[in-house]
């Protein structure tokens, strides 16, 4: 028998790193399959993604710039996918319907609790950012129970909108990067896309507590400017978004494939591999 096939569908999207993790968890669990990457443009997504299936295709990935109009494809979805206006996982269901999920959150709060030791409940988190990503984290963030959650971004009314969309699930504001100053946070979530241009948000001067841990979702073969910005600012830890992208695609694995595989030796193997 053919093995099931599956893609990740973005654009940019020849450094996905996600066709081997797949690969790793495929091989690990002793499933067949088949998992490649396409480069699809947000105008070619609705046609590319219908003859992925009508072949027989059985799951996507969706990433930049396609997560939005992932989700309006879906047929249904799940809750936590439903709030976030994002969808990153599509899978075909036995009755021939696409189910649409959103793993980037879970996987966040995984990577952060599971193999950095980093609890959120009762602390100070920032989130900054206001994009496809910081709606996809917040939800599984409010739901750990953290003291105060803040969303800063340079569109402030952005920041705002969101606070008001997850106000129903917890207590989080939103502000532009100006009303930081002043402020103190046990944890600062970089969900900007600065670090792909190498860029910083303007982050003020003693805005991380003291012992307090740094995570930027964005992840290169070098420690990204956000990484590096928050070990200068004395973090106990200061970590890229490599851990979230392994346990968000086990998520999504776990959803095709009702098996859950192991992250530990494939985030060392592809750790080992970029060299960090
Ligand atoms: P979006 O394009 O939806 O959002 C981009 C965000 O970055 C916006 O809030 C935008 O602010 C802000 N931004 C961009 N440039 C600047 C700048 N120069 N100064 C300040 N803010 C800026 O992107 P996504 O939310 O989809 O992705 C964000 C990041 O998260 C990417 O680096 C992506 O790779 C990463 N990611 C990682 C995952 C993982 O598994 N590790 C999963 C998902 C995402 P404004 O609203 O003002 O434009």
């Amino acid at each position: 028998t053919t093995p099931d096939r599956y893609a990740v569908f973005g654009d940019p999207i020849s450094h996905s790193k996600s066709p081997k993790i797949h690969q790793l968890f495929a091989e690990q669990t002793g499933q067949s399959l088949q998992y490649t990457a396409e480069r699809v443009p947000a105008t070619q997504f609705t046609t590319t993604a219908n003859t992925f299936f009508a072949e027989g295709g059985k799951g996507l990935n969706c990433t930049i710039p396609l997560k939005e109009l992932a989700w309006k494809y879906a047929d249904h979805k799940t809750q936590r996918a439903q709030l976030s206006g994002a969808v990153n996982t599509l899978a075909l269901q036995a009755d021939g319907s696409i189910l649409g999920d959103n793993t980037d959150g879970i996987g966040l709060v995984t990577d952060l609790m599971h193999n950095h030791g980093i609890t959120l409940k009762d602390r100070n988190i920032l989130i900054l950012g206001a994009g496809g990503a910081s709606r996809g984290i917040i939800e599984p963030i409010l739901e750990q129970s953290p003291q105060r959650l803040v969303i800063a971004n340079r569109t402030v009314d952005k920041a705002i909108e969101l606070a008001q969309v997850f106000s129903q699930l917890g207590t989080l504001t939103g502000c532009g990067y100006d009303a930081l100053s002043g402020q103190q946070f046990d944890l600062i979530i970089n969900a900007t896309s600065t670090s792909l241009t190498g860029d910083l948000p303007p982050l003020p001067d003693q805005l991380l507590a003291k012992g307090g841990y740094c995570y930027d979702l964005a992840y290169s073969n070098q420690p990204t400017p956000f990484v590096h910005w928050g070990l200068a600012n004395g973090a106990a830890k200061s970590v890229d978004g490599l851990g979230m992208l392994v346990e968000q695609a086990a998520e999504a694995f776990y959803i095709w494939r009702k098996v859950r595989p192991a992250t530990e030796t494939v985030i060392a193997s592809m750790n080992s591999q970029r060299g960090l």
